[in-house]
């Protein structure tokens, strides 16, 4: 798929498995386990899908994953499974090298969302892509550094402490335009300062659905994680953004829906769902 100047595809970087309650929030387990297949240990499966962005001057992540710096232990309690789907190799299939990597946009610094940032080389953490600008928002970034009881688990030093002490880092302050065709929308119910990459060339629009659209199943209001900060802030940004796109007759791209990479929009008498599959 081409957006403006971008040449989209779509790459999965790993597969894991979180907790159905805390995926869906409220929505009981009679519902939503129909929106999704479940383990006997209550985890449903999940990707994270990375957005690579080629155009004639730019090679822009969106996105890098867990990564591989992973203990056993915590493989196991994320049923995490990277073997397959290495980030460097992928890139290699589509004749980019880490070195060629331009740009890492992050939507927010939960380590299944930068987790690929940062590599081991030996007993050494390093970055993977080092002379990409790595992109994150301040308050996110203040917040990763000292990150609350709630979401201290998901802030990992290891995926940007290496770029901070490299220069890769570039701060954020604002709602803009990243690049030509290319604006970072702001939501802060999952988390402060998570923005989400909308690329358009005005007549087709595709928004990178982060921790706002998790999975398609996240798409009606009331369909909220249990990970949220503010989950009421979140249905309202959702209630925000959603008429917006339907009326651009855009698609949503689903970082950690295992089934559906993404989808365009419907209006019914329930409000906006998810409609036609989109491939990337
Ligand atoms: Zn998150």
């Amino acid at each position: 798929m081409n957006i403006g100047p971008y040449k989209l595809s779509s790459i999965i970087t790993s597969t894991f498995a979180l907790d159905g309650g805390a995926m869906f929030g409220v929505i009981p387990k009679t519902m939503w386990s129909k929106a999704t297949e479940v383990d006997d240990l209550n985890r449903i499966k999940m990707v994270t899908r990375t957005l690579l962005l080629e155009s004639a001057d730019r090679k822009i992540l969106i996105d890098t994953g867990n990564g591989d710096k992973w203990s056993a232990k915590m493989k196991e309690i994320f049923k995490i499974e990277t073997a397959a789907y290495i980030l460097p190799a992928s890139l290699a299939l589509h004749g980019i090298d880490v070195e060629d990597i331009t740009d890492v946009i992050c939507t927010h610094l939960h380590f299944d969302h930068v987790g690929g940032n940062t590599r081991l080389a030996g007993d050494e953490i390093v970055p993977t892509f080092p002379r990409a600008r790595h992109w994150i928002q301040e308050e996110n970034w203040n917040l990763a550094k000292h990150p609350h009881a709630k979401d201290r688990a998901s802030y990992l030093a290891e995926n940007w402490k290496v770029l901070a002490e490299n220069g890769l880092l570039e701060i954020l302050r604002s709602e803009r335009e990243l690049f030509d065709g290319l604006r970072l929308e702001l939501v802060h119910g999952h988390t402060a300062g998570q923005q989400l990459p909308v690329i358009s060339d005005g007549t087709n629009t595709l928004m990178y659905g982060g921790d706002l659209f998790p999975l398609k199943a996240h798409i009606p209001l009331p369909w909220v994680m249990a990970y949220d900060n503010e989950p009421l802030r979140s249905i309202a940004e959702k209630q925000r953004i959603l008429p917006g796109l339907l009326e651009q007759d855009a698609i949503i791209f689903f970082e950690h829906d295992p089934h559906t990479i993404a989808c365009k929009l419907s209006a019914t008498e329930k409000g906006i769902v998810g409609a036609e599959n989109i491939d990337i």
